[in-house]
């Protein structure tokens, strides 16, 4: 994908519960940037809204989407695919937009490749307790489900090195938020919004 002269894929990835939403929101809110709202086969959590925090899909139409070439990029995770459709990214970077993508490991590897000047930033907690803690707090994850979040975020971590072009560590949410606000600030943003 030709991206330039055009706004910046940004790559928000990191495990489960480690403060991706949160820290999204403040790039949100101080950079021209909009939320790429993927595609996924699970089910809405309580108080996820279809098309402004996931398009839910059944598994046949996911798959139809990926065969039609609908999808930049796709991944399974815990049982269920999740995907970005091009239509939330092209149209935006093109108007001088940054898009954020809030994907895991494989999907950024995917993107990575077909879209090699895109800023990946992965953000990690301090240790495993302390994700857990913040996976629980949430509220919203099944024990059954915690374990596997817990078990793949295991894998994310050790990987992310060779994957990604920055690590954050999200101890204090404050200073992890200035930290990627500082490094899409000074790679981020190519151009203002018109
Ligand atoms: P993700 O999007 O990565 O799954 P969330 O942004 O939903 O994670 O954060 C998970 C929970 O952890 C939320 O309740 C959030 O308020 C909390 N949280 C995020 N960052 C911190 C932090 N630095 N310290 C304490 N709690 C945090
Ligand atoms: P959740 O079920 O907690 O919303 O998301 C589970 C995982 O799927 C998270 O790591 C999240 O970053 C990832 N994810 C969400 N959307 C996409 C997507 O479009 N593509 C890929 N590859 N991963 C996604």
């Amino acid at each position: 994908m030709n991206t330039s002269p055009s706004g910046r894929l940004i790559v928000i990835s990191g495990p489960s519960g480690v403060g991706k939403t949160t820290i999204v929101e403040s790039i949100l809110e101080s950079t021209p940037s909009v939320f790429s709202v993927s595609a996924t086969t699970r089910s809405a959590r309580s108080g996820e809204v279809d098309g402004v925090d996931y398009h839910f899909v059944d598994r046949g139409s996911f798959k139809a989407m990926v065969a039609s070439g609908e999808i930049l990029e796709w991944a399974e995770y815990g049982g269920n695919l999740y995907g970005t459709l091009r239509s939330s990214v092209q149209p935006i970077l093109e108007s001088g937009r940054n898009v954020i993508l809030d994907i895991e490991n494989e999907g950024a590897k995917q993107i990575r490749a077909s879209c090699p000047e895109a800023l990946l930033i992965f953000v990690v907690p301090p240790d495993l307790e302390t994700l857990a803690g913040r996976l629980a707090g949430r509220g919203d994850t099944a024990q059954s489900d915690m374990a596997l979040r817990l078990a793949v975020a295991v894998e994310q971590i050790a990987e992310a090195p060779e994957v990604y072009d920055h690590i954050v560590e999200n101890a204090d949410l404050e200073h992890a938020t200035k930290k990627v606000l500082d490094i899409v600030g000074a790679e981020g943003t190519v151009f203002p919004v018109q």
